[in-house]
């Protein structure tokens, strides 16, 4: 394999003589055959090609093909937001009547996708504590229970998973562990060589990079047998009436699980990333293995001059060595830094941290995150503020916690924006 800094310049799109350098945008809603016979092998799914960009479009395959290689994996899908990600991720091997486990600190969408709306579909989730010992995690285990879903790094509170534990976890069960990597991105840690089955993304973030494009991934790690759990997984290996019986497994075997959410899941529901998207995010990819260093270093930096600040309450950043998730972040992550995401809070409580934002200049207030732009927010009064006080405390955010998505700017000009609204609290 070639390194991940090269996969990120160059793979996906090989071009033959003559062909464009650059990807193409195809922009094309179909593709073009000779005969009605062609076309029919394609829908039985006989012959692999284009027809249709609902299921598969040139563009996002280049994509998707770069972002499997950066994570080591068999085969990925985009799709048009992290949102529509996690949801395809868990409702590929869960249906109704069945129930999954998953780690409490995630982000506020997804914790609402997975006990509010999958709940709807009939599909149970049960929050765990990533803190908890594997005892009391095992007791949320149920026959019907198929699979775990976590993130390497929580947002907003930043919490570290420690992936190789929720692997063995998730295994010893016989089902998956699908992880949530947007926030270190492939660049820090690849949760498939901790034993993670699936990994997805909101490509919304760091990948894309500089906040243009909305999207999402699911990449397969083609490790998790399967058939060695036919019963539970019958959506993969017995026949598919949608497709004249033919079975996944049988068909596809490591790349079943993509392949179904390809020309099943995203077949019935959409949710397919616009090529145009697909197209800005790879300018993104190409850049990834520059700026997430950057973002790291600049993180540390502020972290480092919040915590000696005599007015910040508390500082956490599982780059600084007094930090409980440093030796975690040591192990798991390159250069043992996690993302450039922080969180902190103000002395005086809510109101104070309120008012420290909105003395920011430089550092902007928005809702996102993992961009190149410094920016903050206040997930008590935005991403979460659908959250109870006590889905707010489960989910790791305090009342005064400030997410802060440290940027690629020169640091010296960040921290001078700290200064000066510190000054005014
Ligand atoms: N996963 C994580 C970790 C996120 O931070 C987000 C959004 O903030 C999502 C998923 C959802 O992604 P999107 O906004 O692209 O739908």
């Amino acid at each position: 394999m070639a390194n991940l800094e090269t996969l990120c310049v160059q793979a996906g799109w090989t071009p033959k003589k003559g062909e464009p350098r650059v990807l193409p945008i195809y922009q094309s809603t179909t593709f073009k055959y000779d005969t009605s016979a062609q076309m029919a092998d394609l829908f039985d799914l006989k012959e692999s090609g284009y027809f249709y960009t609902r299921l598969q479009n040139p563009t996002n395959d280049a994509v998707a093909s770069k972002i499997a290689q950066l994570e080591g994996g068999v085969g990925a899908m985009l799709t048009s937001s992290g949102q529509a990600a996690n949801f395809y991720a868990v409702f590929n091997i869960c249906e109704a009547g069945d129930h999954f486990i998953s780690t409490s600190a995630i982000y506020g969408g997804t914790s609402n996708l997975f006990c509010v709306t999958m709940k709807k579909l009939g599909i149970e989730c049960t929050f765990i504590d990533q803190d908890a010992s594997d005892e009391e995690i095992e007791k949320a285990f149920r026959p019907n229970t198929k699979c775990v879903f976590g993130e390497t790094v929580a947002n907003p509170a930043g919490k570290i998973l420690d992936l190789q534990r929720f692997a063995n976890l998730a295994h010893k069960h016989g089902v998956p562990l699908i992880i949530d990597n947007t926030f270190p991105t492939p660049i820090l840690c690849r949760p498939f060589e901790f034993g993670a089955d699936i990994v997805t993304h909101s490509t919304t973030k760091y990948m894309d990079g500089h906040a243009m494009a909305v999207g999402g991934v699911v990449v397969d790690s083609g490790n998790f047998d399967w058939e060695a759990q036919h019963d539970k997984f019958k959506g993969l290996t017995e026949p598919d009436p949608s497709y004249h019986g033919l079975t996944y497994t049988k068909s596809f075997g490591k790349l079943c699980y993509i392949t179904k959410a390809t020309v099943q899941l995203m077949r019935d529901l959409g949710s397919i990333q616009s090529p145009q998207n697909a197209f800005l995010l790879n300018v993104g990819l190409e850049t990834l293995f520059l700026r997430m260093p950057r973002h790291c270093e600049n993180a540390l930096a502020c972290a480092k001059y919040l915590k000696n600040h005599p007015k910040v309450a508390w500082v956490d950043y599982a780059g600084l060595e007094d930090n409980a998730s440093y030796a975690l972040a040591q192990k798991q992550f390159k250069g043992g830094l996690p993302c450039g995401v922080l969180t902190f809070g103000i002395k005086g409580g809510r109101d104070k941290s309120i008012q420290f934002m909105d003395a920011l200049k430089l550092i902007c207030i928005v809702t996102h995150v993992a961009d190149a732009r410094s920016c903050v927010l206040h997930p008590a009064s935005h991403t979460h503020r659908q959250l109870s006080d006590e889905q707010l405390i489960e989910a790791g955010v305090a009342p005064d916690l400030i997410r802060f998505s440290v940027g690629i700017e020169n640091v010296n000009d960040i921290i001078a924006d700290l200064e000066q609204a510190l000054a005014q609290v």
